[in-house]
């Protein structure tokens, strides 16, 4: 019997992600790419469609015979939120079995590891579901993104230098926010939002532009998942230069974090920064030229040592993206590949790349344990 279950179990899997990942298929098409005899596609289905999972999408157009059944997943049977947590804003992210962003949201509430803030983000995530009718029994959970390095095994962020933190017992969140809270490095939770977004042709390193930078490595399909990113970020590119949060000097993250702009004291958002700057402000221009200058050498070195695309996210990506021409030139100049076409990309949700990620977490736990 128990056997029995554990191969139910595993065809419920199997075919819950195939439509999950194409939302719509006959069940011929399923039994080919699953690899599962038509019967078993048909009891599966049925347990599936009793979950109210998927459904009937009634018949395919036959060129003879009999019509091709449809199933489909039923988008909004369930949803998960995401949340990235950062110094000045949390971002929320909100998924459904659609592979739909149904909604996003963010707010500037400043971290600080207490009962008050993690109070006010439950309240703020409460009042967002309602807002999105979305149902407590349909939330799969809740995922968080942290700018920082986490201990799984103890369920710690133990160092995040860009929230002043260290030592941040994470079990804490299930107090607030339930049972299914799930949690990564948001650098690695954004490199997958690009995987799920697009399967990548070939590697790449993806650089998140945040107050803290970050990164991850990506494979066509995966990036390193549980495991520690790499630190980007923290790569030294100025010998004895400016201080870094982490002790260094000289890293990436003090000359191309998004506080050198927002902290610069010419504005105190990017959007006033870049407003600012197109105005003709000298000031703004010295400082994005040197912001300019520092981002070409840390992409360039990723370049030298991956010779891999390289995809900016994070906060800065659309700022960055209308300055890409500019990027490039310079890239391409320096580049030991001789390289003669870009090997930049931008992300497609920048700001909310890691929330977005976070939400994944609850949705990949769901289908892997359906
Ligand atoms: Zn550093």
């Amino acid at each position: 019997m128990e056997s029995e279950r554990v191969v139910k179990a595993s065809n419920r899997q199997l075919v819950l992600r195939l439509l999950y990942n194409r939302q719509q298929l006959t069940r011929k098409e399923i039994s080919d790419a699953c690899g599962l005899s038509l019967p078993t596609v048909a009891q599966t289905i049925k347990e599936l469609e009793e979950l109210g999972l998927t459904a009937d999408a009634g018949h395919q157009a036959s060129t003879g015979g009999r019509k091709p059944s449809v199933s489909s997943i039923v988008t909004e049977s369930r949803y998960s939120l995401g949340i990235s947590v950062s110094k000045n804003d949390i971002r929320f992210a909100l998924l459904n079995l659609g592979k739909e962003i149904c909604a996003k949201a963010s707010f500037k509430v400043s971290f600080s590891d207490g009962p008050v803030y993690w109070e006010d983000l439950r309240a703020r995530a409460d009042s967002f579901l309602r807002y999105n009718h979305v149902d407590a029994s349909a939330l799969l959970g809740v995922g968080f993104s942290f700018p920082g390095i986490i201990n799984y095994r103890t369920r710690t962020l133990e160092f995040a230098p860009t929230l002043d933190a260290d030592s941040v017992r994470l079990g804490k969140l299930n107090t607030y926010f339930g049972q299914n809270v799930l949690f990564d490095n948001d650098a690695v939770l954004a490199a997958r939002t690009e995987i799920w977004f697009k399967p990548q042709k070939s590697p790449a390193v993806y650089l998140l532009l945040n107050r803290g930078v970050g990164g991850a490595l990506i494979s066509s399909t995966d990036c390193p998942f549980g495991a520690r990113a790499g630190e980007f970020g923290h790569m030294v590119i100025e010998m004895g230069g400016k201080q870094c949060r982490c002790g260094n000097r000289g890293c990436l993250e003090t000359y191309c974090s998004s506080a050198v702009l927002t902290e610069s004291g010419e504005a105190d958002s990017l959007e006033g920064f870049f407003s600012e700057l197109k105005l003709g402000n000298e000031s703004c221009a010295r400082i994005w030229e040197d912001y300019i200058a520092h981002l070409v050498t840390g992409v360039n070195n990723i370049r030298c040592i991956f010779d891999s695309d390289v995809i900016l996210g994070g906060e800065m990506s659309r700022f960055v993206e209308e300055y890409s021409d500019r990027l490039n030139d310079e890239l391409l100049k320096k580049s030991i590949f001789r390289d003669d076409q870009p090997y930049v990309r931008f992300s497609n949700y920048g700001e909310f790349d890691s929330a977005v990620g976070a939400a994944l977490l609850n949705i990949e736990r769901f289908i892997d344990s359906i």
